[in-house]
């Protein structure tokens, strides 16, 4: 039995009947990571000492090694959020996401690479190398937590935690062929997150099955006194109702997501997986969101706009690094030009631009509106049906190299992620079909607020109804 390979649902099972120990366990992903990794490079840091010293003080029946994107805080232990501003960053205190995992006596393997703040759809903007999809390592993981996915995928840990923006978990996650859940805003607390886009952000899990997200919500969620977005819901126990199906169940179908210039093997997947789910019960509805054509354009006025005033902190005297001048303002200037990669200055020029007086109005101001109407496509959806299935992305995993240049190609990739984050609601993208390359691609099921739990049950149905979570990379 190759254990890295294991589910979290799995690796408690054997632990709980004494079958394996929580030593083997964490020694088979630390040697899958010394195996891999240098043809992957999915971790910025790797904490191997750190880990096996936890593992003596947790229950030997817990002890799941589990992967951090590297803008979680994590105390004691460095947090880049792979940006040279931040290479030397050591956190002293503890996220809100990593304490609760503590608490419950996950263990955790590392670090991993991202676009630099989370900005970005390959991680290849990640200021210090990309990371390599496991199915076909000419190609990207996608991103923003393509280290997340990317290690999830291949065995370099059993689950992983990303953060999610504007599609930066469920893009990786369809493209490694894993499963990737935004949750509602405020479902998670953001508390040690390091901010990309404020109203947008959301952490969420990167897990091999829908059951192991299950399990990762029910210690996610919840209030937090230290976040003053986390919304004080109760939380369900969300693997409670997994087995229940989908009969009954309403599908939207929005039009606006089935155009053209999307992938036909994509297409195809999609189509064959709302069919899957019809004759086991579900019933399908086509449906209109009339102002998806907007979202790209006000993801990235919003995004960038927040991005501008989040990242305005990193100056070279609270964090990270400094590269002294002749006076303060010099200072600034040089620990920016030098510690920022291409792509944040973009992000930081945009949105300064936009928020500035006599743009504000054009740009953010008119944003702002057309999200409000975005909201409101999906609340007047949701009162004829119970989720809305779309594909995750336009089209499988693509190359390295490929849309670097074309920041704006780049950014179309996000197509049918942004508009989930822009309405604050829940989303899930799982592996439905492979392409004629074997690449795999993603299904994406949107839910009303705070209803994550049908979202999962609605996944585990289709999931165990097929293979496609069983088949995994050659790597
Ligand atoms: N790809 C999107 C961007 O570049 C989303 C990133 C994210 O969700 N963090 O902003």
């Amino acid at each position: 039995m190759e254990l890295f390979r294991l589910t979290i649902a799995e690796a408690l099972r054997l632990l709980l009947n004494k079958e394996i120990s929580n030593q083997e366990l964490l020694k088979a992903v630390f040697d899958r990571i010394k195996n891999i990794d240098s043809k992957i490079n999915a971790y910025v840091t790797i904490t191997e000492e750190e880990a096996f010293n936890r593992l003596n003080k947790v229950s030997k029946t817990s002890g799941i090694p589990i992967a951090i994107k590297d803008n979680l805080c994590t105390k004691g232990i460095k947090t880049t959020c792979s940006s040279k501003i931040l290479g030397n960053f050591i956190p002293p205190y503890e996220s809100t996401v990593t304490q609760k995992l503590i608490n419950s006596e996950y263990i955790f393997t590392g670090k991993t690479n991202l676009d630099e703040f989370a900005m970005g759809s390959s991680t290849e903007n990640s200021g210090f190398f990309p990371t390599k999809n496991p199915w076909d390592t000419s190609r990207v993981p996608g991103g923003s937590s393509g280290g997340s996915a990317a290690a999830v995928a291949s065995g370099m840990c059993i689950a992983a935690l990303g953060s999610d923006t504007g599609g930066s978990i469920r893009q990786p996650a369809a493209f490694c062929g894993v499963v990737g859940l935004k949750p509602t805003y405020g479902r998670v607390s953001r508390f040690g997150l390091i901010a990309f886009a404020s109203s947008l952000d959301q952490i969420g899990p990167i897990t091999k099955n829908v059951e192991d997200c299950a399990i990762l919500m029910n210690i996610l969620s919840g209030h937090d006194i230290n976040d003053s977005t986390c919304a004080n819901i109760d939380v369900p126990d969300y693997t409670a109702n997994l087995k229940n199906g989908v009969k009954g169940l309403t599908i939207g179908i929005p039009k606006e997501y089935f155009i053209e210039g999307i992938d036909k093997e994509t297409l195809d997947a999609v189509k064959k997986a709302i069919n899957i789910l019809s004759e086991m019960g579900a019933e399908v509805i086509p449906i209109s969101l009339p102002h998806t054509e907007y979202s790209i354009a006000v993801y990235y006025i919003l995004a960038t706009s927040e991005a501008s005033s989040n990242l305005a902190r990193f100056d070279g005297v609270k964090y990270g690094l400094r590269i002294d001048g002749k006076n303060l303002l010099d200072m600034y200037l040089n620990t920016k030009a030098a510690g920022f990669g291409k792509e944040v200055k973009r992000r930081i020029l945009l949105g300064t631009y936009s928020l500035s007086s006599g743009y504000y109005d054009a740009y953010y101001k008119k944003a702002q509106a057309v999200r409000t109407l975005i909201r409101k496509d999906f609340a007047d959806a949701f009162k004829k049906v119970d989720v809305i299935i779309t594909p995750t992305t336009p089209t499988p995993a693509f190359k390295i190299g490929e849309k670097v240049a074309d920041p704006l190609k780049m950014y179309l990739n996000d197509i049918f992620t942004t508009p989930v984050n822009l309405a604050g609601i829940p989303a899930i993208s799982i592996p439905c079909g492979f392409s004629k390359e074997g690449l795999p691609i993603g299904l994406q099921i949107i839910g009303r607020d705070f209803d994550e739990e049908t979202l999962l049950r609605t996944s585990y149905t289709f999931e165990h109804a097929t293979e496609h979570h069983k088949r995994i990379p050659s790597i």
